[in-house]
């Protein structure tokens, strides 16, 4: 796509901080980081949104989504189980969508956000 910032990341015209790349996928730092962790995972293909999805594109999903533990784990903030059994860490995994879904950027990303809280905005 002319002129998608992320497919310009993707082809490394524009600079990033990558921590992941295969054939299909991409993952790099957020500019902006909105916690300790904050990392966006892409598609090399472009998907204007989520809802340009269809059931033809789950496999794909699905690997974006499996991503995450692993990335979450690399960066000190996947779940943990004590000897007591009790969950610690963890992280977020966020896909805005469109004007009303806080989505900035029309190229099909998911966020992981972790790290020691505070966080932008959370506790
Ligand atoms: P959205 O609001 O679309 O879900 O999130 C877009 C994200 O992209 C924001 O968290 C923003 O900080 C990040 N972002 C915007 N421009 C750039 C950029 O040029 N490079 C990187 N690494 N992140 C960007
Ligand atoms: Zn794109």
């Amino acid at each position: 796509m002319d002129n998608c910032l992320f497919c310009k990341i993707a082809e490394k015209k524009i600079p990033s901080t990558i921590v992941y790349e295969d054939d299909d996928l991409l993952a790099f730092k957020d500019i902006n980081p909105a916690a300790p962790v904050h990392l966006l995972v892409i598609p090399k293909k472009h998907y204007a949104t989520l809802s340009a999805c269809t059931a033809d594109d789950a496999p794909l999903l699905g690997k974006m989504l499996a991503l995450a533990p692993k990335l979450a784990a690399e960066f000190g903030c996947g779940v943990q189980y004590g000897a007591d059994g009790e969950p610690s860490g963890g992280y977020k995994t966020l896909i805005n969508s469109g004007p009303d879904g806080g989505q900035e950027v029309y190229h099909l990303h998911m966020h992981i956000i972790g790290g020691p809280h505070p966080w932008r905005g959370q506790r």
